[in-house]
């Protein structure tokens, strides 16, 4: 007679006790079909990662033009801005007439070459390895993505606050003994540091473009899968690459760029601190400025997992250079200036600034929580009195509060503060204003993407929002 199992119910004992297995055997089957693996998704990925028909950014030559001349502006930026004076274009061009007028020999170039310090560039990786290396160790809590094209979404972890207080800790705590000699060697090594950062850049994304080749496949950006070379490269191939559970596109849209800027940002003030013995108001701005913005971005990671970089764009030489090399060397730009051309500045021109920079700040983040209030939970109590449009794909559109006013009206509160960062570095130079100019510049274009994609996906429907909000960036104006 079989023997009765502990872990049957009383009711299977019994049975099986009787010479009855049915009932047990029933559940033993209906558990282990219950715990048995899914059975292997059969994905088409000729389907699921269709040839890219359109192009963006002015197609290859707009792709290749980026991939030349930002690195080369960001060079210039590094090179031709120093403490005897802000003039990287005068400079440039005396170079070109250097070269034309023979006096730039082939020796020089050489000269010019073997001046730039490899220490930077293992100074920048260790840097670089030491953000990995926190990422991957602090705890954080685990968010899920949006929905990928193939039905799943990724799991990422929320720590970049942790890895700042702990990058920090470990700088400061690396220049005991050594007073300011990190600082200052960073402020002083500008330009080779921006070397370094450009040859990491193209390092990732060469990997990253080869890599997308190799292997299992997997999800593809839609942007990015036009098989020519050079745009491909650029824009990103490969949606999510990851090594195992660590995100590459999502560890490098925050942590190397904002944390590395601020840390910049923190070299540039030691500078002035040490050569001019105090620390100028207008130093005091810019850092407490640029400090909260990184911060506030920081804070609201998650956030990130709902922007296009994230959902949209593959991580190529646009993400990878952006992020490794652009925003930490030149956003850091008016800190650098500062700490070489020290302004003060008088009550009445911190007053206008500060209000500037808070109502910048007020638009920007209270637009995009409103939309993000809303996304999440319709009827909550903050967003549930205002109209929107329900549309074909499912999703609901704002049509008033914030989202009433202009479709991107938190590109206009974004753009109000970059120019607050700029303020405080004067009159006497163009160059800090470099990065207001070129935020408006990539605003508008990053409105006219976000639109040609929402025009996409809503048809009809992108209409009716147009109609009912004209303005793309500035009510009344645009
Ligand atoms: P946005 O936060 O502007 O979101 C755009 C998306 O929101 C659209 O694609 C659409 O997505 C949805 N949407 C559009 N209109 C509505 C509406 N009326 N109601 C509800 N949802 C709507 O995206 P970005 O990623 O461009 O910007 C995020 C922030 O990052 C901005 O504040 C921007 O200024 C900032 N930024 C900063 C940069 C920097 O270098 N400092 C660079 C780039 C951005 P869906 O498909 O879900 O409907």
């Amino acid at each position: 007679m079989p023997q009765p199992k502990k872990h049957l119910s009383r009711r299977e004992r019994k049975a099986v006790a009787e010479g009855d297995t049915s009932l047990a055997n029933f559940h033993k089957e209906k558990k282990e079909k219950k715990n048995a693996p899914p059975p292997p998704r059969i994905i088409d990925w000729a389907a699921m990662n269709p040839k890219t028909s359109h192009y963006e950014f002015g197609g290859p030559i707009g792709a290749a033009a980026m991939v030349i001349f930002l690195p080369a502006l960001v060079l210039l930026f590094a090179f031709g801005c120093d403490q005897t004076g802000y003039m990287p274009f005068e400079r440039f061009y005396a170079g070109l007439g250097a070269v034309a007028s023979g006096q730039l020999s082939f020796g020089n170039l050489v000269e010019y070459v073997k001046a730039w310090k490899p220490m930077s560039l293992l100074w920048y990786f260790c840097f670089i390895a030491q953000l990995v290396t926190f990422t991957i160790a602090m705890p954080g809590t685990n968010v899920e993505g949006t929905q990928l094209r193939d039905g799943t979404r990724l799991s990422y972890r929320i720590n970049a606050l942790q890895t700042l207080q702990t990058t920090t800790t470990m700088l400061i705590m690396s220049n005991r003994g050594h007073g300011w000699s990190m600082p200052l060697w960073v402020q002083a090594n500008f330009a080779q540091l921006a070397v370094a950062s450009v040859i990491f850049s193209f390092f990732i994304s060469i990997t990253m473009y080869i890599c997308s080749f190799l292997g299992a496949p997997r999800l593809l950006a839609l942007g990015g899968n036009t098989g020519n070379m050079i745009y491909d490269f650029m824009i990103g191939r490969e949606l999510n690459p990851r090594i195992g559970d660590f995100d590459l596109k999502f560890f490098t849209e925050l942590r190397p760029g904002l944390i590395g800027w601020l840390f910049l940002d923190g070299c540039m003030a030691v500078k002035q601190w040490v050569s001019l013995g105090r620390i100028t108001n207008s130093m005091v701005l810019v850092l407490v400025f640029q400090a909260w913005y990184v911060l506030d971005a920081l804070w609201n990671e998650s956030s990130i997992l709902t922007t296009m970089d994230i959902t949209t764009d593959g991580f190529g030489f646009m993400l990878a250079f952006g992020n490794l090399c652009w925003v930490p060397m030149m956003y850091s730009l008016q800190t650098r200036y500062l700490s070489d051309f020290p302004v003060d500045l008088t009550y009445i021109q911190m007053a206008v600034i500060i209000a500037l920079q808070l109502g910048g700040y007020y638009i920007f983040r209270s637009a995009n929580k409103q939309k993000d209030v809303f996304r999440k939970n319709p009827e909550d109590e903050r967003v549930r009195h205002l109209s929107y449009i329900e549309t074909q794909a499912g999703t609901r559109l704002l049509t008033s509060g914030w989202w009433g006013k202009a479709r991107h009206i938190n590109y206009l509160g974004d753009w109000l503060m970059s120019v607050a960062w700029c303020l405080p570095c004067g009159f006497k130079s163009i160059i800090p204003y470099f990065y207001c100019i070129y935020f408006a510049i990539l605003l508008i274009h990053r409105e006219r993407r976000d639109d040609e994609k929402c025009r996409k996906k809503y048809g009809e429907d992108w209409e009716t929002y147009c109609n009912k909000v004209k303005y793309r960036i500035i009510p009344g104006v645009y």
